[in-house]
């Protein structure tokens, strides 16, 4: 046998361990039973409810066990650091979140929490002295699903919200009479920290975040591991159509402006515009208004998301649309006028090379063990089709992700599933990125004082 490298020791997770505590926390916010088993249950651990509250006490408790240091900042993001040789240097840190939708699963960001806790513990028990600090981060309200804004603290963090606007923000269903803010809530449940939620007092080396794919590919393709390069672009507007409503009865076709007709054509047109650049184009919403049977209508709005890896490819996807409605509404009978009034711009996010190289090599050893991994690769460079607190983080210090298996690709979902043994493999994963990151730290002199 070979032995390990005194500098980067061959380590892998306790699988039974990780499941154990990752239901163990999900005890907290447990809803939507599904299945006879005790784990067969969904989540509603909407942020800052008092199941938040009471998962937030659990994780620090643990967190304090395995003899870390923690802290909580200004907008409830919880710290939890294991020292390293060189304690001045900001930590490397493994972050997700704790909060699930209204109608969640057990994996959404509480794998990524879970497996860093795990990690921890992996190091404290192999006595492994890491050059920098590790620690592990739940960052509140990813889901945006109380308070709707998706990842608004790790947004504080990275500068990118300000955080009077996170603070105000107001729960989308009140429960008690008026609607309560972010600010209120988290005084309630005494997790306003005192810490400022910023990189620039609390910088992190580089930020790992494990999460389950929420998509089928890795299933479907017979993978185990994603080693995520980015976050591919996306861009939402709400369209506008304008026509005239007139009786249904007595509107010859030729004499129309029908916008439900031409709103109709429109979304057809974008989802083949989408097809032939490989790109998405969605519609959520539509409305159509005055809204009666005999009526055609006047006006028709409707939300179109479009998105592809590629920021000039989107701009490429989106001038095609363009183009092609205008052609449209033109040709359609008497005409109809199209508006675009874009709603969120997001560009396409590429995460760290040196933190990608991380999880690909640890993906490739961590795969290659299992059975089925000698002969074929058993991971996939991949790109997230949704957004993660890592995108904020990205914006401020080397980021990547690391995907699971996610059984038929369902999330946001009570059936939500990703098997003990797929999350022991990222959480392995995971492992051997921070502690290949923490050597190349080492070896690129990253602690040497002048
Ligand atoms: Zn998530």
């Amino acid at each position: 046998m070979p032995s390990a490298q005194p500098q980067l020791p061959t380590l892998g997770v306790n699988g039974d361990r990780l499941a154990a505590s990752l239901h163990e926390s999900c005890q907290f916010g447990a809803d939507h039973r599904y299945g006879k088993l005790s784990t067969e249950t969904g989540m509603a651990r909407l942020s800052l409810d008092d199941s938040d509250k009471a998962v937030r006490d659990w994780f620090l408790s643990k967190a304090k066990s395995l003899g870390c240091s923690t802290s909580i900042d200004e907008m409830g993001n919880l710290f939890a650091i294991r020292r390293g040789k060189n304690p001045n240097a900001p930590p490397i840190m493994m972050g997700s979140h704790l909060d699930t939708q209204p109608t969640g699963g057990r994996y959404d960001g509480i794998l990524g929490v879970l497996a860093g806790l795990e990690v921890l513990q992996v190091l404290e028990e192999n006595k492994v002295e890491t050059e920098g600090a590790i620690g592990v981060v739940n960052w509140t309200n990813e889901e945006g699903a109380r308070f709707p804004k998706m990842a608004v603290s790790s947004g504080v963090w990275a500068g990118a919200v300000p955080i009077e606007d996170a603070w105000h923000l107001e729960e989308v269903t009140p429960h008690e009479g008026k609607a309560k803010t972010m600010l209120q809530e988290l005084d309630r449940i005494g997790y306003r920290g005192s810490s400022p939620a910023s990189y620039k007092s609390n910088p992190f080396a580089a930020h790992f975040e494990l999460h389950i794919e929420q998509g089928p590919i890795l299933e479907d393709e017979g993978l185990k591991i994603g080693v995520v390069q980015g976050v591919q672009a996306f861009k939402w507007f709400t369209i506008t159509v304008r026509g005239r409503d007139s009786h249904a009865g007595t509107t010859p076709l030729y004499a129309r402006k029908d916008a439900v007709l031409v709103a109709a054509q429109l979304i057809s047109a974008a989802n083949a515009v989408a097809k032939t650049f490989s790109g998405l184009a969605t519609t959520g919403i539509f409305r159509a208004e005055p809204g009666t049977v005999n009526t055609m209508a006047h006006t028709v709005t409707f939300s179109l998301d479009l998105r592809h890896v590629s920021n000039a490819v989107l701009a490429e996807m989106e001038a095609a649309c363009r183009a092609k409605f205008d052609e449209i509404a033109e040709g359609t009978e008497r005409g109809c006028e199209v508006g675009w009034a874009l709603l969120v711009d997001s560009p396409a996010v590429v995460f760290h090379e040196d933190c990608v190289a991380a999880v690909r090599e640890s993906a490739r050893e961590v795969c290659g063990g299992l059975p089925g991994g000698q002969g074929k690769e058993l991971w996939k460079p991949m790109i997230s089709g949704a957004g993660h607190d890592s995108c904020y983080t990205n914006l401020r210090c080397p980021t990547s992700m690391i995907f699971t298996p996610t059984r038929e690709g369902i999330s946001h979902n009570p059936t939500e599933y990703c098997s003990a043994e797929d999350c022991a493999l990222g959480a392995s994963v995971l492992l051997g990125a921070v502690l290949r990151y923490d050597k190349l730290r080492a070896d690129r002199g990253d602690f040497q004082q002048n």
